[in-house]
């Protein structure tokens, strides 16, 4: 069962790890992007640190529309919408649930990838945060029917986000600032396929 105590703390989690690699995501960023990426997200998750006691008291469905909301309004750039979006679908996907199961969290994730490849204009391949997320919700989506146990389908879903977040290395961007690079930002990782990489690994290591 994954309740809201749970996301509380899973956003505190991500907050101090994200927080900690500033120096990484930052080049990462600079490399193939304007290099605000870590701002970005290390300024939404402090945002969603600060409401982590509101989140106590709602219904799962409820923190994730208020993640939804904070990021949309806290990080700018492309995350802050597409992680928006993510998160406003993930509610609208769960809605009525006060705790998730490890079925509905799939339905959560898979709702938020939809959503990042519908505003994003975006599919996997296109050097994104797709790029991580993608495999790991077809490898949760197997690990169900194939009845895992939770920790294996933990540690599946967590090497998909990270094989999936190295894969980018190789790719050419279609979206994202690297596509306006004359490589195409081929020979670096996404910065924001490895900042995705890092909250679904947390997920799953907080569920084992
Ligand atoms: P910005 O590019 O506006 O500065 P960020 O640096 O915060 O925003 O985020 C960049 C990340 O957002 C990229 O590394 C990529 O993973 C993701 N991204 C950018 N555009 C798209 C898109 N159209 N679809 C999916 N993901 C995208
Ligand atoms: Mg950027
Ligand atoms: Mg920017």
């Amino acid at each position: 069962m994954i309740s809201s105590t749970d996301y509380a703390e899973f956003v505190k989690r991500t907050y101090a790890y994200i927080h900690a690699q500033k120096d990484y995501i930052t080049a990462l960023d600079s490399a193939t992007g304007d290099g605000d990426h870590w701002v970005n997200m290390d300024m939404g998750f402090e945002r969603l640190t600060k409401q982590t006691d509101q989140f106590l008291s709602m219904p799962i469905d409820r923190v994730f529309q208020e993640m939804g909301k904070t990021m949309m309004a806290v990080i700018g750039g492309s995350s802050g919408v597409l992680y928006g979006s993510a998160y406003l679908a993930a509610a609208r996907a769960v809605k009525g649930k006060d705790t998730l199961d490890v079925n509905s969290l799939c339905d959560a994730l898979a709702a938020m990838l939809e959503a990042i490849i519908s505003r994003g204009q975006s599919k996997e391949g296109f050097k994104t945060m797709i790029d991580s997320l993608a495999p790991a919700v077809k490898t949760y989506r197997q690990a169900l029917a194939e009845h895992k146990s939770e920790k294996e389908l933990c540690l599946a879903v967590k090497q998909a986000a990270i094989d999936g977040a190295e894969n980018t290395k190789n790719m050419e961007a279609v979206r994202g600032r690297a596509s306006y690079q004359e490589n195409k930002g081929v020979g670096h990782l996404d910065p924001g396929a490895v900042t995705m990489s890092y909250q679904i690994s947390i997920m799953m290591d907080y569920i084992i």
